[in-house]
Protein backbone atom coordinates (compact mmCIF):
# COMPACT_ATOMS: atom_id res chain seq x y z
CA UNK A 1 0.00 0.00 0.00
CA UNK A 2 0.96 3.52 -0.34
CA UNK A 3 0.27 6.63 1.13
CA UNK A 4 1.10 9.83 -1.40
CA UNK A 5 -0.14 13.15 -0.65
CA UNK A 6 1.27 14.70 -3.14
CA UNK A 7 -0.64 15.74 -6.49
CA UNK A 8 -0.26 14.58 -9.93
CA UNK A 9 1.27 17.66 -11.98
CA UNK A 10 -1.96 17.80 -13.73
CA UNK A 11 -3.69 18.48 -10.45
CA UNK A 12 -1.43 20.80 -9.32
CA UNK A 13 -1.58 22.81 -12.41
CA UNK A 14 -5.56 22.43 -12.21
CA UNK A 15 -5.26 23.78 -8.34
CA UNK A 16 -3.34 26.76 -9.06
CA UNK A 17 -5.93 27.53 -12.12
CA UNK A 18 -8.80 27.47 -9.99
CA UNK A 19 -6.92 29.59 -6.94
CA UNK A 20 -6.09 31.65 -10.21
CA UNK A 21 -9.86 31.66 -11.03
CA UNK A 22 -10.91 32.44 -7.36
CA UNK A 23 -8.29 35.66 -7.24
CA UNK A 24 -8.46 36.99 -10.83
CA UNK A 25 -12.29 36.92 -11.67
CA UNK A 26 -14.45 35.41 -8.70
CA UNK A 27 -13.28 37.66 -5.99
CA UNK A 28 -13.45 41.07 -8.05
CA UNK A 29 -17.11 39.82 -9.01
CA UNK A 30 -17.83 39.84 -5.24
CA UNK A 31 -16.78 43.05 -4.87
CA UNK A 32 -18.04 44.74 -7.63
CA UNK A 33 -21.87 42.88 -5.66
CA UNK A 34 -20.83 43.98 -2.65
CA UNK A 35 -24.11 43.75 -0.36
CA UNK A 36 -26.40 41.86 -2.29
CA UNK A 37 -29.49 43.77 -0.45
CA UNK A 38 -27.90 46.92 -2.00
CA UNK A 39 -27.18 46.23 -5.25
CA UNK A 40 -29.78 46.15 -8.67
CA UNK A 41 -31.22 43.22 -9.28
CA UNK A 42 -30.25 43.18 -13.33
CA UNK A 43 -26.82 44.28 -12.20
CA UNK A 44 -26.39 41.47 -9.67
CA UNK A 45 -27.60 38.75 -12.14
CA UNK A 46 -25.47 39.69 -14.83
CA UNK A 47 -22.13 39.93 -12.54
CA UNK A 48 -23.16 36.68 -10.76
CA UNK A 49 -24.38 34.58 -14.61
CA UNK A 50 -20.83 36.22 -16.12
CA UNK A 51 -18.91 34.91 -13.66
CA UNK A 52 -20.43 31.60 -14.53
CA UNK A 53 -20.07 31.85 -18.12
CA UNK A 54 -16.69 32.72 -17.52
CA UNK A 55 -15.94 29.31 -15.52
CA UNK A 56 -17.90 27.16 -18.11
CA UNK A 57 -15.47 28.79 -20.83
CA UNK A 58 -12.45 28.00 -18.48
CA UNK A 59 -13.57 24.59 -17.76
CA UNK A 60 -14.07 24.73 -14.14
CA UNK A 61 -18.23 24.02 -13.82
CA UNK A 62 -18.92 20.88 -12.15
CA UNK A 63 -16.30 19.58 -10.60
CA UNK A 64 -18.01 17.18 -8.66
CA UNK A 65 -20.13 15.83 -12.41
CA UNK A 66 -18.71 13.44 -14.65
CA UNK A 67 -17.50 14.39 -17.98
CA UNK A 68 -20.78 13.20 -19.89
CA UNK A 69 -22.44 15.70 -17.92
CA UNK A 70 -20.69 18.38 -18.42
CA UNK A 71 -18.49 18.24 -15.20
CA UNK A 72 -14.38 17.81 -14.64
CA UNK A 73 -14.65 14.31 -13.90
CA UNK A 74 -13.11 14.19 -10.68
CA UNK A 75 -12.67 12.35 -7.58
CA UNK A 76 -13.68 13.10 -4.32
CA UNK A 77 -9.62 13.34 -3.09
CA UNK A 78 -9.60 15.63 -5.83
CA UNK A 79 -12.96 17.49 -5.03
CA UNK A 80 -11.62 18.34 -2.18
CA UNK A 81 -8.71 20.52 -3.17
CA UNK A 82 -10.84 22.32 -5.87
CA UNK A 83 -13.75 23.04 -3.29
CA UNK A 84 -11.33 23.78 -0.51
CA UNK A 85 -9.98 26.57 -3.41
CA UNK A 86 -13.57 27.28 -4.82
CA UNK A 87 -14.56 28.09 -1.11
CA UNK A 88 -11.74 31.03 -0.26
CA UNK A 89 -14.51 33.44 -2.17
CA UNK A 90 -18.07 33.22 -1.08
CA UNK A 91 -19.58 32.87 -4.42
CA UNK A 92 -16.56 30.60 -5.55
CA UNK A 93 -19.03 27.24 -5.25
CA UNK A 94 -21.76 28.81 -6.98
CA UNK A 95 -19.92 30.55 -9.70
CA UNK A 96 -18.38 26.94 -10.35
CA UNK A 97 -21.95 25.16 -9.90
CA UNK A 98 -20.89 22.99 -7.19
CA UNK A 99 -23.00 24.51 -4.74
CA UNK A 100 -25.08 23.38 -1.82
CA UNK A 101 -28.00 21.82 -2.28
CA UNK A 102 -27.56 21.53 -5.75
CA UNK A 103 -24.48 19.75 -5.78
CA UNK A 104 -26.15 17.19 -3.43
CA UNK A 105 -28.56 16.98 -5.34
CA UNK A 106 -26.95 16.10 -8.61
CA UNK A 107 -25.35 13.64 -6.87
CA UNK A 108 -28.97 12.17 -5.87
CA UNK A 109 -30.28 12.20 -9.54
CA UNK A 110 -27.02 10.89 -10.92
CA UNK A 111 -27.29 7.69 -8.90
CA UNK A 112 -31.17 7.26 -8.31
CA UNK A 113 -32.79 8.93 -11.01
CA UNK A 114 -34.53 7.21 -14.09
CA UNK A 115 -33.13 8.53 -17.69
CA UNK A 116 -36.37 10.93 -18.05
CA UNK A 117 -35.96 12.46 -14.68
CA UNK A 118 -32.45 12.86 -15.72
CA UNK A 119 -33.07 14.37 -18.79
CA UNK A 120 -35.90 16.81 -17.14
CA UNK A 121 -34.10 17.49 -13.84
CA UNK A 122 -30.62 16.83 -13.71
CA UNK A 123 -29.72 18.13 -17.18
CA UNK A 124 -30.61 22.00 -16.71
CA UNK A 125 -29.25 21.64 -12.85
CA UNK A 126 -25.70 20.78 -14.97
CA UNK A 127 -26.00 23.05 -17.31
CA UNK A 128 -26.90 26.03 -15.26
CA UNK A 129 -30.17 26.79 -16.22
CA UNK A 130 -31.89 25.64 -12.67
CA UNK A 131 -31.55 25.79 -9.48
CA UNK A 132 -33.14 23.04 -6.93
CA UNK A 133 -33.98 22.39 -3.27
CA UNK A 134 -33.63 19.10 -0.93
CA UNK A 135 -37.42 19.17 1.18
CA UNK A 136 -36.91 17.11 4.32
CA UNK A 137 -37.25 19.21 8.15
CA UNK A 138 -40.44 19.84 9.51
CA UNK A 139 -41.31 22.40 12.37
CA UNK A 140 -43.40 20.35 14.17
CA UNK A 141 -40.84 17.23 14.50
CA UNK A 142 -37.18 16.87 15.13
CA UNK A 143 -35.46 16.91 11.94
CA UNK A 144 -32.75 14.78 13.70
CA UNK A 145 -34.84 12.17 13.18
CA UNK A 146 -36.82 11.15 9.96
CA UNK A 147 -38.57 8.19 11.30
CA UNK A 148 -40.70 11.06 12.51
CA UNK A 149 -41.82 13.47 9.48
CA UNK A 150 -45.05 13.77 9.70
CA UNK A 151 -45.47 14.92 5.36
CA UNK A 152 -47.38 12.20 3.74
CA UNK A 153 -48.05 10.96 0.29
CA UNK A 154 -51.02 8.87 -0.69
CA UNK A 155 -51.69 6.84 -3.61
CA UNK A 156 -54.37 8.14 -5.59
CA UNK A 157 -54.56 6.44 -9.59
CA UNK A 158 -51.64 7.45 -11.47
CA UNK A 159 -50.59 10.30 -8.54
CA UNK A 160 -49.65 10.73 -5.65
CA UNK A 161 -51.48 13.08 -2.94
CA UNK A 162 -48.83 15.16 -0.81
CA UNK A 163 -49.80 17.16 2.13
CA UNK A 164 -46.62 18.33 4.78
CA UNK A 165 -45.09 21.47 6.13
CA UNK A 166 -41.54 21.92 5.92
CA UNK A 167 -39.02 24.49 6.72
CA UNK A 168 -35.58 26.16 6.17
CA UNK A 169 -35.94 24.55 2.35
CA UNK A 170 -32.66 26.40 1.18
CA UNK A 171 -32.96 27.89 -2.31
CA UNK A 172 -36.79 26.81 -2.11
CA UNK A 173 -37.80 30.25 -3.93
CA UNK A 174 -35.14 30.08 -6.83
CA UNK A 175 -35.53 26.77 -6.97
CA UNK A 176 -37.61 24.74 -10.14
CA UNK A 177 -38.10 21.27 -8.80
CA UNK A 178 -37.45 20.34 -4.87
CA UNK A 179 -36.83 16.78 -3.94
CA UNK A 180 -39.41 16.44 -1.39
CA UNK A 181 -39.05 13.21 1.29
CA UNK A 182 -42.65 12.35 2.35
CA UNK A 183 -44.25 9.57 4.23
CA UNK A 184 -45.74 7.07 2.62
CA UNK A 185 -45.93 3.94 4.29
CA UNK A 186 -48.11 3.28 7.74
CA UNK A 187 -46.16 0.22 8.69
CA UNK A 188 -43.00 -0.41 7.56
CA UNK A 189 -40.89 -3.33 8.15
CA UNK A 190 -38.46 -0.62 9.92
CA UNK A 191 -39.13 2.47 10.99
CA UNK A 192 -36.40 3.83 8.30
CA UNK A 193 -38.43 2.30 5.47
CA UNK A 194 -41.46 4.82 6.02
CA UNK A 195 -40.29 7.52 4.10
CA UNK A 196 -40.33 8.42 -0.42
CA UNK A 197 -38.67 10.78 -2.37
CA UNK A 198 -40.39 12.78 -5.08
CA UNK A 199 -39.76 15.67 -7.34
CA UNK A 200 -41.56 18.45 -7.32
CA UNK A 201 -41.96 20.50 -9.93
CA UNK A 202 -42.06 24.77 -8.70
CA UNK A 203 -44.11 26.65 -9.08
CA UNK A 204 -47.25 23.55 -8.41
CA UNK A 205 -50.51 24.12 -7.31
CA UNK A 206 -50.05 23.22 -3.49
CA UNK A 207 -46.81 24.23 -2.91
CA UNK A 208 -47.20 27.57 -0.69
CA UNK A 209 -44.21 29.46 0.15
CA UNK A 210 -45.25 30.66 2.99
CA UNK A 211 -42.30 33.32 4.17
CA UNK A 212 -38.43 33.20 4.12
CA UNK A 213 -37.39 32.41 7.59
CA UNK A 214 -35.24 35.30 9.20
CA UNK A 215 -31.88 33.72 10.85
CA UNK A 216 -28.89 35.14 12.57
CA UNK A 217 -27.50 35.62 8.86
CA UNK A 218 -30.24 37.41 7.66
CA UNK A 219 -32.91 35.89 5.63
CA UNK A 220 -31.35 34.52 2.76
CA UNK A 221 -33.12 31.94 0.97
CA UNK A 222 -34.84 29.74 4.04
CA UNK A 223 -37.84 28.88 2.98
CA UNK A 224 -41.47 27.67 4.91
CA UNK A 225 -43.61 25.48 2.90
CA UNK A 226 -47.06 24.53 3.42
CA UNK A 227 -48.27 21.29 1.10
CA UNK A 228 -51.12 21.24 0.66
CA UNK A 229 -53.44 18.59 -1.56
CA UNK A 230 -49.99 18.77 -3.66
CA UNK A 231 -50.70 15.90 -7.13
CA UNK A 232 -47.08 14.39 -8.14
CA UNK A 233 -47.42 11.62 -11.02
CA UNK A 234 -45.95 8.45 -10.00
CA UNK A 235 -43.27 9.00 -13.02
CA UNK A 236 -41.95 11.81 -10.61
CA UNK A 237 -41.05 9.07 -7.83
CA UNK A 238 -37.53 9.11 -6.94
CA UNK A 239 -36.21 5.47 -6.16
CA UNK A 240 -38.46 3.20 -4.97
CA UNK A 241 -41.17 3.45 -2.40
CA UNK A 242 -39.93 3.59 1.20
CA UNK A 243 -36.38 4.42 -0.06
CA UNK A 244 -36.55 7.71 1.02
CA UNK A 245 -34.41 7.60 3.92
CA UNK A 246 -31.62 5.07 1.92
CA UNK A 247 -31.87 8.30 -0.54
CA UNK A 248 -31.29 10.91 2.34
CA UNK A 249 -28.24 9.01 3.63
CA UNK A 250 -26.57 8.11 0.07
CA UNK A 251 -27.35 12.56 -0.60
CA UNK A 252 -25.85 12.69 2.67
CA UNK A 253 -22.56 11.54 2.63
CA UNK A 254 -20.38 13.23 -0.58
CA UNK A 255 -22.45 16.17 0.36
CA UNK A 256 -21.77 16.53 4.34
CA UNK A 257 -18.00 15.77 2.97
CA UNK A 258 -18.08 18.28 0.17
CA UNK A 259 -19.71 21.11 3.34
CA UNK A 260 -16.57 20.19 5.12
CA UNK A 261 -14.10 21.09 1.88
CA UNK A 262 -15.70 24.61 2.06
CA UNK A 263 -15.80 24.69 5.32
CA UNK A 264 -11.94 24.16 5.73
CA UNK A 265 -11.53 27.06 2.49
CA UNK A 266 -13.45 29.07 5.40
CA UNK A 267 -11.65 28.19 8.13
CA UNK A 268 -7.83 28.53 6.45
CA UNK A 269 -9.05 32.26 5.54
CA UNK A 270 -9.83 32.89 8.97
CA UNK A 271 -6.39 31.71 9.96
CA UNK A 272 -4.32 33.81 7.36
CA UNK A 273 -6.39 36.92 8.85
CA UNK A 274 -5.68 35.58 12.17
CA UNK A 275 -1.78 35.62 11.42
CA UNK A 276 -1.73 38.50 9.44
CA UNK A 277 -3.46 40.71 12.05
CA UNK A 278 -1.30 39.74 14.93
CA UNK A 279 1.96 40.89 12.53
CA UNK A 280 0.74 43.92 12.50
CA UNK A 281 -1.10 44.97 15.51
CA UNK A 282 0.75 46.62 18.66
CA UNK A 283 0.34 45.84 22.00
CA UNK A 284 2.56 46.28 25.57
CA UNK A 285 5.84 46.58 23.63
CA UNK A 286 5.23 43.84 21.09
CA UNK A 287 3.23 42.95 18.11
CA UNK A 288 0.51 40.36 18.61
CA UNK A 289 2.73 37.79 17.08
CA UNK A 290 4.92 37.54 19.89
CA UNK A 291 2.20 36.88 22.64
CA UNK A 292 2.26 33.31 23.67
CA UNK A 293 -1.25 33.81 24.34
CA UNK A 294 -1.80 34.64 20.83
CA UNK A 295 0.48 31.84 19.67
CA UNK A 296 -1.68 29.44 21.03
CA UNK A 297 -4.64 30.44 19.59
CA UNK A 298 -2.62 30.34 16.59
CA UNK A 299 -0.63 26.82 17.05
CA UNK A 300 -4.25 25.13 18.43
CA UNK A 301 -5.92 26.42 14.63
CA UNK A 302 -3.19 25.54 12.88
CA UNK A 303 -3.09 21.62 14.62
CA UNK A 304 -7.12 21.83 14.36
CA UNK A 305 -6.70 22.50 10.07
CA UNK A 306 -4.26 20.22 9.66
CA UNK A 307 -6.59 17.29 11.39
CA UNK A 308 -9.90 18.53 9.49
CA UNK A 309 -7.43 18.58 5.81
CA UNK A 310 -6.11 14.87 6.83
CA UNK A 311 -9.86 13.42 7.87
CA UNK A 312 -11.34 14.77 5.13
CA UNK A 313 -8.95 13.55 2.38
CA UNK A 314 -9.15 10.35 3.89
CA UNK A 315 -12.93 10.29 4.00
CA UNK A 316 -12.75 11.17 0.22
CA UNK A 317 -9.92 8.79 -0.04
CA UNK A 318 -12.73 5.69 0.98
CA UNK A 319 -15.52 7.21 -1.05
CA UNK A 320 -13.34 6.87 -4.07
CA UNK A 321 -12.51 3.59 -3.43
CA UNK A 322 -15.80 2.07 -2.93
CA UNK A 323 -15.03 1.52 1.17
CA UNK A 324 -17.60 2.10 3.86
CA UNK A 325 -17.39 5.67 4.26
CA UNK A 326 -20.08 6.40 7.07
CA UNK A 327 -18.05 7.06 10.39
CA UNK A 328 -15.28 8.56 8.45
CA UNK A 329 -17.38 11.07 7.18
CA UNK A 330 -19.49 11.49 10.41
CA UNK A 331 -16.72 12.10 12.21
CA UNK A 332 -15.55 14.68 10.11
CA UNK A 333 -18.69 16.61 9.58
CA UNK A 334 -18.34 16.66 13.44
CA UNK A 335 -14.80 17.67 13.84
CA UNK A 336 -14.56 19.99 10.98
CA UNK A 337 -18.05 21.92 11.83
CA UNK A 338 -16.61 22.82 15.48
CA UNK A 339 -13.03 23.66 13.89
CA UNK A 340 -14.58 26.25 11.59
CA UNK A 341 -16.38 27.72 14.76
CA UNK A 342 -13.51 28.03 17.14
CA UNK A 343 -11.21 29.21 14.46
CA UNK A 344 -13.49 31.87 12.83
CA UNK A 345 -14.48 32.58 17.15
CA UNK A 346 -10.03 32.94 17.45
CA UNK A 347 -9.77 35.50 14.26
CA UNK A 348 -12.19 37.47 15.71
CA UNK A 349 -10.76 37.56 19.33
CA UNK A 350 -7.44 38.54 17.77
CA UNK A 351 -9.26 41.14 15.51
CA UNK A 352 -10.92 42.62 18.60
CA UNK A 353 -13.65 45.37 17.91
CA UNK A 354 -12.62 45.07 14.05
CA UNK A 355 -13.32 41.70 14.00
CA UNK A 356 -16.89 41.85 15.36
CA UNK A 357 -17.47 44.42 12.29
CA UNK A 358 -18.57 43.92 9.09
CA UNK A 359 -15.40 45.82 7.79
CA UNK A 360 -13.72 42.49 7.60
CA UNK A 361 -16.19 38.98 6.21
CA UNK A 362 -15.15 37.41 9.97
CA UNK A 363 -18.57 38.53 11.01
CA UNK A 364 -20.54 37.21 8.13
CA UNK A 365 -18.47 33.93 8.33
CA UNK A 366 -19.03 33.54 12.09
CA UNK A 367 -22.89 33.82 10.99
CA UNK A 368 -22.94 31.37 8.66
CA UNK A 369 -20.29 28.87 10.86
CA UNK A 370 -22.87 28.41 13.28
CA UNK A 371 -25.72 26.18 11.52
CA UNK A 372 -22.83 24.04 10.27
CA UNK A 373 -22.85 22.33 14.52
CA UNK A 374 -26.42 21.03 13.30
CA UNK A 375 -27.25 21.06 9.93
CA UNK A 376 -26.63 17.92 8.11
CA UNK A 377 -26.80 15.96 11.13
CA UNK A 378 -26.40 17.95 14.52
CA UNK A 379 -22.89 17.31 16.29
CA UNK A 380 -25.08 15.08 19.00
CA UNK A 381 -26.06 12.66 16.56
CA UNK A 382 -22.91 12.16 14.63
CA UNK A 383 -21.69 11.58 18.51
CA UNK A 384 -23.75 8.76 18.83
CA UNK A 385 -23.50 7.18 15.86
CA UNK A 386 -19.45 7.19 16.22
CA UNK A 387 -19.89 5.90 19.87
CA UNK A 388 -21.91 3.03 18.57
CA UNK A 389 -19.67 1.96 15.73
CA UNK A 390 -16.57 2.39 18.07
CA UNK A 391 -18.47 -0.20 20.68
CA UNK A 392 -19.87 -2.66 18.07
CA UNK A 393 -16.11 -2.58 16.25
CA UNK A 394 -14.88 -3.80 20.48
CA UNK A 395 -17.82 -6.49 20.62
CA UNK A 396 -16.68 -7.35 17.04
CA UNK A 397 -12.94 -7.87 17.34
CA UNK A 398 -12.16 -6.94 20.80
CA UNK A 399 -10.33 -3.99 19.27
CA UNK A 400 -11.64 -0.63 18.40
CA UNK A 401 -9.00 -0.07 15.64
CA UNK A 402 -11.31 -0.18 12.72
CA UNK A 403 -13.39 2.41 14.48
CA UNK A 404 -10.99 5.10 14.15
CA UNK A 405 -10.65 5.51 10.63
CA UNK A 406 -9.12 1.25 9.95
CA UNK A 407 -5.73 3.02 9.06
CA UNK A 408 -2.45 0.81 9.13
CA UNK A 409 -1.52 2.34 12.54
C1 LIG B 1 -29.14 27.44 7.37
C2 LIG B 1 -29.90 26.15 7.34
C3 LIG B 1 -30.18 25.54 6.12
C4 LIG B 1 -30.92 24.36 6.11
N1 LIG B 1 -31.26 23.82 4.89
C5 LIG B 1 -32.10 22.75 4.84
C6 LIG B 1 -32.60 22.25 3.59
O1 LIG B 1 -32.25 22.77 2.52
N2 LIG B 1 -33.46 21.20 3.60
C7 LIG B 1 -33.87 20.61 4.76
O2 LIG B 1 -34.66 19.67 4.70
N3 LIG B 1 -33.42 21.06 5.96
C8 LIG B 1 -32.57 22.12 6.04
N4 LIG B 1 -32.14 22.60 7.25
C9 LIG B 1 -32.59 21.96 8.47
C10 LIG B 1 -31.53 21.10 9.13
O3 LIG B 1 -31.23 20.00 8.33
C11 LIG B 1 -32.04 20.74 10.53
O4 LIG B 1 -31.90 21.90 11.31
C12 LIG B 1 -31.31 19.59 11.17
O5 LIG B 1 -31.58 18.39 10.52
C13 LIG B 1 -31.70 19.45 12.65
O6 LIG B 1 -33.08 19.34 12.78
P1 LIG B 1 -33.89 20.32 13.75
O7 LIG B 1 -33.53 21.72 13.43
O8 LIG B 1 -35.33 19.94 13.70
O9 LIG B 1 -33.29 20.05 15.19
P2 LIG B 1 -33.70 18.87 16.19
O10 LIG B 1 -33.74 17.57 15.47
O11 LIG B 1 -34.90 19.29 16.95
O12 LIG B 1 -32.42 18.85 17.12
C14 LIG B 1 -32.16 19.93 18.02
C15 LIG B 1 -30.99 19.54 18.87
O13 LIG B 1 -31.32 18.39 19.63
C16 LIG B 1 -30.15 17.67 19.92
N5 LIG B 1 -30.35 16.26 19.55
C17 LIG B 1 -31.10 15.74 18.52
N6 LIG B 1 -31.01 14.40 18.51
C18 LIG B 1 -30.20 14.05 19.55
C19 LIG B 1 -29.71 12.84 20.06
N7 LIG B 1 -30.05 11.66 19.51
N8 LIG B 1 -28.87 12.87 21.14
C20 LIG B 1 -28.52 14.05 21.70
N9 LIG B 1 -28.96 15.24 21.26
C21 LIG B 1 -29.78 15.24 20.19
C22 LIG B 1 -29.00 18.31 19.14
O14 LIG B 1 -28.28 19.17 20.00
C23 LIG B 1 -29.73 19.13 18.10
O15 LIG B 1 -28.99 20.26 17.64
C24 LIG B 1 -31.36 23.76 7.32
C25 LIG B 1 -31.06 24.38 8.53
C26 LIG B 1 -30.34 25.56 8.55
C27 LIG B 1 -30.08 26.22 9.87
Amino acid sequence: MSIDFTLTPELEELRVRVRAFIEDVVKPGEARIGDPDEIERDEYIKILFGMRDQAKAAGLWLPHMPEEWGGMGLGHVELAMVQAEAAKSYYGPFVMNCQAPDEGNMHTLLHWATDEQKEKYLKPLCDGYAMSCFAMTEPEVAGSDPTLIRTTAIKDGEEWVINGHKWFISNARRAKFAILIARTEDNPDLPQAANTAFIVDIPSEGWNRVREVETMHGGSGHSEIVIEDLRVPDANMLGGRGQGHLLGQYRLGPARLAHCMRWIAQAETALDMMVDRSLHRYAHGSVLAEKQGIQWMIADSTMELYQSKLMVLHAAYRIDHGLDFKSEVSMAKHFVANMLNRVIDRSIQVHGALGYSTDTPLAHMYQHARWARFADGADEVHQMRIAQRTIAAYRDSGSTRTATGDLPI
